[in-house]
């Protein structure tokens, strides 16, 4: 058989084309539409006659035409290589750089700067695709045929180039195949019990796997429609989350809604699924999200370089969905911990993340080095994040991510998981989130440092805090220094962006 991805998911497509797909406010798509729109996109592509493995570079805003394009991309056997729009001409140069794409789509706001790069680094094709879908790629597709015959791939061929983050360091190109892809999406669709007659309300951008993978394979290999909306609107989510049944979303997303009264029950009415997941949901929004709504929302975890990899249950026979875990590891994929110093597994206690399964990328994008480093003799993927399975009052298969290990502080020869402190900083009165980071000290190699962020309308008595902690936590887990904002600084993803933080208050 074809192991190209889009193969799968058409595979998923319902019988009736004519079905609305994508619903957005102001027009709707058909399944019909969706093998057009990406076929004579497709075809355009094959025009080109671009090599074996070209990468195709996207950095435009989030719109029908742009998820085509993706679709386009995969049917055609290329390499989509997704950019997030925030980034600058700087910032795009170095993946330009790096990936070496045969192709770079933007917004025609930025031509100017692109051309100029793609000039620069090589890139030999420039088109322009703008959120309302106008542009010139939409002029050279429209001599194209429709009708595409989606190239046959092997499932080891290279799908997607999905960069990281970048919240620990420069990001990475992680190299993903259709098998990593297409396993995973179909884990997922039996997990979450995705059906024909779902509704998804979509609402994340569309670089990153959360919106690109998770949230759209779903509903395409589910032949259920989305309700496709550029960005978080709370108007917008509002007037739309009745008539839906699944909505996935960064923790931010859930903290947003309960900020709104009229975020309800009744709201709420038709759904049967809140998904969260990128950044660790704060076991205050899920109890506030239950009382609110009567749903419990579902985490998960996963990343770039595996796509999901745990998840809260879906059906209650295997378990109830527990706050402030990520569930358990996914049929097909191996999650286990690790000690750091010697290698060991670990039962119940924190460790090193490691994974392995058909969802793990095959490598870091000319990074021969850095993939060598970051998968084990054996074959498991390191994840550099930090966890334990089990613990207080949470069965032995479910996960618990304490943190990342770059993050974890080694304090007068100690570890302190910043992960412990904040979650005592965040019982405190009158507050409501905090980071804690570890500085440079000249005595203790790094001093623990907290970043508090206080209730609306409340205030942070530091002195006070600090005498709270000190009754709770070790005199080494204490923090030396609290700074109160207003807020902490994230990415798009919703991510807390510590080097950020400890670049800002090393010298403090
Ligand atoms: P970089 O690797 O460049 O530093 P990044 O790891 O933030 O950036 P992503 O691949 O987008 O880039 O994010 C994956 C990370 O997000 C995971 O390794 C984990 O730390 C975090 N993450 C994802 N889901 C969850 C979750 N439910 N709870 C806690 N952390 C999560
Ligand atoms: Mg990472």
């Amino acid at each position: 058989g074809n192991a190209n991805l889009y193969a799968l998911l058409a595979a998923g497509f319902p019988q009736d084309r004519q079905q609305v797909a994508i619903e957005t406010p102001e027009q709707t798509y058909s399944w019909n539409d969706i093998e057009a729109m990406s076929g004579r996109l497709a075809s355009l592509l094959q025009a080109l006659h671009l090599p074996l493995g070209a990468r195709v570079a996207v950095q435009v805003e989030k719109s029908p035409m742009a998820l085509m394009l993706y679709l386009a991309t995969i049917r055609a056997g290329l390499v989509y290589l997704p950019l997030n729009t925030a980034y600058k001409a700087a910032e795009v140069e170095y993946f330009l750089t790096d990936a070496e794409p045969a192709m770079i789509v933007c917004d025609s706001k930025n031509l100017d700067w692109v051309t100029e790069l793609a000039r620069k680094t090589g890139t030999t094709h420039v088109h322009t695709l703008d959120q309302d879908g106008n542009g010139s790629l939409a002029v050279a597709a429209a001599s194209q045929s429709d009708e595409f015959q989606t190239m046959s791939n092997r499932p080891d061929d290279l799908a997607a180039i999905l960069y990281t983050s970048g919240t620990t360091g420069r990001s990475k190109g992680a190299m993903l195949s259709h098998r990593n892809l297409s396993s995973n999406a179909q884990v997922l669709k039996e997990f979450w019990g995705w059906r024909s007659d779902d509704v998804l309300l979509h609402m994340l951008p569309i670089f990153h796997v959360h919106g690109l993978f998770v949230a759209s394979h779903g509903a395409l290999l589910a032949g259920a429609k989305m309700i496709w909306l550029p960005k978080l609107d709370i108007d917008q989510a509002l007037q739309y989350l009745p008539e839906s049944t699944v909505m996935m979303g960064v923790p931010t997303y859930y903290v947003r809604l309960l900020a709104d009264a009229r975020f309800t029950r009744e709201v709420c009415r038709n759904m049967r699924l809140f998904i969260s997941g990128s950044a660790p949901l704060l076991t205050e929004t899920f109890e506030d999200f239950k009382a609110r709504t009567g749903l419990t929302i579902l985490e998960r975890y996963g990343m770039s370089e595996t796509i999901m990899l745990t998840s809260n249950p879906y059906d209650a026979a295997l378990g109830e969905r527990i706050g402030g875990t990520v569930g358990q590891p996914l049929p097909g994929v191996s999650v286990r911990i690790v000690d750091d110093k010697d290698g060991n597994v670990l039962a119940g206690t924190v460790g090193n993340v490691q994974v392995r399964g058909p969802n793990v990328f095959a490598g870091y994008w000319r990074m021969p080095e850095k993939t060598r480093e970051e998968f084990t003799a054996d074959g498991w993927f390191r994840t550099g994040d930090v966890g334990q399975f089990g613990g207080e009052g949470v069965p032995d298969n479910y996960l618990t991510i304490v943190g990342r290990s770059k993050d974890l502080i080694i304090s007068g020869g100690y570890n302190v998981y910043p992960k412990e402190i904040e979650l005592v900083i965040d019982e405190m009165p009158g507050v409501n989130e905090s980071a804690v980071i570890g500085v440079p000290h000249p005595d203790f190699g790094e001093a623990v440092v907290a970043v508090v962020v206080p209730r609306t309308g409340e205030t942070i008595d530091v002195e006070a805090l600090i005498v709270a902690l000190k009754s709770r936590l070790a005199n080494f887990k204490v923090p030396k220094r609290i700074h109160v904002v207003d807020q902490l600084v994230r990415n798009t993803m919703g991510k807390v962006q510590k080097n950020v933080l400890r670049q800002q208050y090393k010298d403090l």
